[in-house]
């Protein structure tokens, strides 16, 4: 093999106890998904918010981020709950770039595996510890999930990962709701292959073990738009394309059908001042269609401290460096407003 392997890294339950989680703790993170648990299975029908930057890039504004997000988390109580997104590792189209803090915990510096596993693991922590917040993360890489698995309240299964097998597998075997995104091409049957294949049991190799798992019923579907033949982006967020799902689950009789509608990436065109008003469509499409209502639980925004995003060198505090973000002002508008519509 044409690959150099430098450093052997400890393994999640060396990490686990290096960083673990009190009973106390441990209570906490239960109880609080549970809660998140429920509206996927439609046991509460509060709307879910899975909120917060592209990418995690710096404890510090990640963290004042998620604490902002307490505040108006009390005064919607009734109506709506926040799950941050803490997202640790990015995928890139073309591999290249920040990968997220997972391999470079300081963006401006070469990738340091070690320090990024530790690094969020204790962001991870921290968010919980501070604000009570179980959060979400991409499942990019199913074998470092064990490094995180205790701490998470939702998992992601992003556009270019949910027509892989081990996905798929690993998935099976999580017990949060974990969101599969439509492919990038947009494809539905290839979103619904890969929620029944979440859903159903399994036996394959993980880390060294062969594991079985018994398929996990709060697997569900993410609309996050998709790119047509020519690259440009093409929303998959109206009313006609909420339909057409809807469909699709009812021709296939998943457990728990559910949709999260992610408002940037192609079904903002990455226009992230056009999220509030995707929101506001969505939510018109709920009130007009009690099916349509029953499906779709929340949304996926990305939000941010700063408006916009920037180079990685420019280091401007809590603005993204990845996908563009509805910075805080107009963040804190639009939850207030979402709660005034429902
Ligand atoms: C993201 O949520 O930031 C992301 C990379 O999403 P997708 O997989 O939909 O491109
Ligand atoms: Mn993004």
């Amino acid at each position: 093999m044409n690959m150099n392997f430098k450093c052997k890294l400890p393994i999640p339950a060396e990490v686990k106890s290096e960083y673990p989680v009190s009973e106390e703790l441990g209570k906490v993170i239960a109880e609080r998904n549970e809660k998140i648990a429920e509206i996927i299975r439609g046991d509460n029908d509060r709307l879910m918010l899975i909120i917060g930057p592209c990418s995690a890039d710096n404890e510090d504004s990640v963290i004042d981020y998620i604490c902002r997000l307490r505040e108006v988390q009390e005064k919607v109580n009734d109506k709506i709950l926040i799950v941050p997104r803490i997202y640790t590792n990015k995928p890139r189209t073309t591999g290249k770039g920040y990968k997220g803090m997972l391999h470079q915990p300081d963006p401006s510096q070469k990738p340091d595996m070690y320090k990024g596993i530790v690094a969020i693991r204790k962001m991870h922590l921290r968010a919980i510890q501070e604000t009570g917040f179980t959060c979400a993360d991409e499942m990019l890489y199913p074998e470092n999930h064990r490094y995180l698995n205790d701490l998470l309240g939702y998992v992601a299964v992003g556009a270019r990962s949910v027509e892989n097998q081990q996905h798929r597998l690993t998935a099976s075997g999580l017990n949060v709701p974990v969101g599969m995104k439509n492919p990038v091409s947009g494809s539905l049957p290839v979103l619904m292959n890969s929620i029944e294949a979440a859903q159903s049991g399994h036996t394959f190799l993980y880390r060294g073990w062969e594991v079985v798992t018994e398929g996990n019923p709060l697997a569900h579907a993410i609309l996050r738009g998709y790119e047509n033949h020519h690259s440009q982006s093409m929303p998959n967020y109206h009313y006609e394309n909420l339909q057409l799902l809807d469909q699709f689950y009812e021709a296939k009789g998943f457990s728990n059908p559910a949709c999260i509608i992610d408002t940037n990436h192609c079904n903002s065109g990455k226009r992230p001042f056009e999220q509030p008003r995707i929101v506001k469509e969505v939510l018109s499409s709920r009130r007009y269609d009690d099916r349509i209502r029953k499906l779709v639980k929340g949304f996926m925004i990305e939000s941010y401290i700063e408006d916009g995003n920037q180079k990685v060198d420019e280091h401007v505090y809590g603005k993204s460096i990845t996908d563009p973000c509805l910075g805080w002002v107009k963040t804190e508008q639009m939850i207030m407003d979402i709660a005034d519509r429902l």
